[in-house]
């Protein structure tokens, strides 16, 4: 099994990526904000809770967002490898999903980074925001808290996983094929 944590700041192009890696890979992308956003359009229970996070640019609680995932992976159990897009962003998150891999019989193979500087972030994410209907890019204020947190609350996972040597940073800049070809460079010596 390969699974892979699609890592780096909101606007990186981590869900893009997903996309074609799943294809090219045959793994299931997990995108929690994807789940999150489901839940918030068929305003479930799970829906409006995450809807008071998301829309400010916070985190979801980690109880919440950790069985959300639980139940994610328990649902694709034929699965030959994952795509952890959005997940974990906390190191309590981190920890739950190696119990969770290993709970499995198997564990993180890499963390794939996207690196990208702020400000081709705000604009990137201001020009998503034209076109996704999502409320957390159409307002530049919430796509910098978005960023913010990123660095306060998630970015320290780069070295819980270095720590572990699974984390591979790319440079995130560039066209959709080149930064696949990047990231497929990493995932080719698994
Ligand atoms: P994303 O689609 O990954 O940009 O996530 C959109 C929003 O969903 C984030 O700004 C958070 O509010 C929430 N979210 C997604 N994944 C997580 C997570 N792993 N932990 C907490 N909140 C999350």
């Amino acid at each position: 099994m390969i699974n892979v944590v699609l890592f780096g700041p909101p606007g990186a192009g981590k869900g893009t990526q997903a996309e074609f890696l799943k294809e090219k890979y045959q793994l299931v992308h997990i995108s929690t904000g994807d789940v999150f956003r489901f839940n918030i359009k068929n305003a479930t229970e799970l829906g409006v809770l995450a809807k008071s996070y998301i829309d400010k640019g916070q985190l979801v609680p980690d109880e919440v967002t950790i069985d959300m995932l639980n139940a994610e992976v328990d649902k694709n159990s034929d699965a030959k490898g994952f795509i952890f897009d959005g997940f974990p962003r906390t190191e309590a998150q981190a920890n739950a999903l190696g119990k969770l891999l290993v709970s499995k019989q198997t564990d993180v193979t890499a963390m794939v980074a996207l690196e990208v500087e702020d400000e081709v972030l705000v604009k990137r994410l201001l020009e998503r925001g034209k076109t996704s209907g999502r409320a957390d890019d159409a307002d530049e204020s919430v796509i910098r808290n978005r960023i913010k947190v990123y660095y306060a609350e998630t970015a320290i996972l780069k070295g819980y996983y270095e720590k572990q040597s699974k984390y591979y940073g790319i440079d995130g800049v560039g066209s959709i094929p080149e930064i696949t070809e990047r990231i497929s460079a990493v995932l080719d010596t698994f």
